[in-house]
């Protein structure tokens, strides 16, 4: 029986993916969006927000280990972490293979994203919320930054895209300079922070200004890239610091750490250059 196809905008009206659908495993409207589960049969299951592609069964695990374990892997003795957004529990399930972390803290707004993920995809999060070290936070990350104190060893920013001809979106506060502030007082002496910057290829756009922003607040800054198909490829990412670096090699932390993706040559890969424009 042939399946229905869904169109997932990757830039707006400019380009998607088409992909055809087995079954709609969970659907909820809450106050924040709108949250669709598919199960599809060339990606797996989808997580969707508001018709906007978070990620998919097939290839999460790049998109996760480049975000947490290439800025985790050269922190070996990072014993605190804060989430921003990630509801999902990817993120959180990568900070929860290192013995070093004591604890994290994820800020999620929905908690409609955490529920539907738990139901629909419990495999994702692989037990992280159940987990001693982490405490889930039910609030918009915005407010949390501005009166938290702890110092953390590493920020993830793991929160939606700013979408393009959209206003008014749920992560806005959330690509200013009053935030990154407000992340910088939180950041340890030799801490890291590091946030999803969307495509490298499509928008380069987007990593250029997290990094114009980075500039103004951090004195060290970079960025680095994965592969992601369900994003459309290249995906970038962006870290900041205030004198930390990241080497651009494996570190050799990565031998006692389960990994999917990463290997010396994907983890070589994300820092070398890429000219496409
Ligand atoms: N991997 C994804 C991507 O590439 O865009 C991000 C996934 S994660 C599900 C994004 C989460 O950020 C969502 O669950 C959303 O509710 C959360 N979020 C958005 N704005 C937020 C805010 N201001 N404070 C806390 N969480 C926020």
């Amino acid at each position: 029986m042939d399946h229905p196809e869904l169109r997932i905008p990757i830039r707006g009206d400019k380009f998607s993916l088409n992909v055809s659908v087995k079954a709609l495993l969970h659907h909820r409207d809450t106050e924040f969006q709108t949250i669709d589960i598919y199960d599809t049969d060339t990606f797996g299951k989808a997580l969707l927000l508001d018709g906007h592609i978070q990620f998919t069964s097939l290839d999460e695990h790049a998109y996760h280990e480049s975000l947490v374990q290439i800025p985790l892997l050269n922190l070996p003795n990072a014993k605190r972490a804060l989430v921003i957004g990630g509801g999902d529990g990817g993120v959180i399930r990568e900070l929860c293979k290192h013995p070093s972390i004591e604890r994290v803290d994820m800020v999620e707004i929905d908690p409609g994203v955490i529920e539907a993920c738990k139901l629909a995809l419990p495999e994702l999060n692989a037990g992280a919320f159940e987990d001693s070290r982490v405490k889930v936070h039910v609030e918009d990350a915005f407010a949390f930054v501005k009166r938290a104190f702890e110092p953390y060893d590493l920020i993830v920013a793991d929160s939606t895209d700013v979408y393009e001809d959209e206003e008014g979106g749920l992560s806005e506060a959330l690509f200013t300079d009053e935030f990154y502030r407000d992340c910088l007082r939180l950041m340890t002496e030799d801490g890291l922070l590091v946030t999803q910057a969307d495509n490298l290829v499509f928008c380069p756009y987007s990593l250029e200004g997290i990094l114009s922003l980075f500039g103004r607040i951090f004195p060290k800054t970079g960025a680095y890239q994965g592969l992601v198909p369900s994003f459309g490829g290249f995906s970038g990412f962006a870290w900041a610091s205030k004198g930390a670096s990241l080497s651009p090699t494996l570190p050799a932390l990565a031998s006692d750490i389960p990994l999917r993706y990463l290997n010396e040559t994907l983890y070589s890969f994300a820092f070398s250059s890429l000219s496409f424009n």
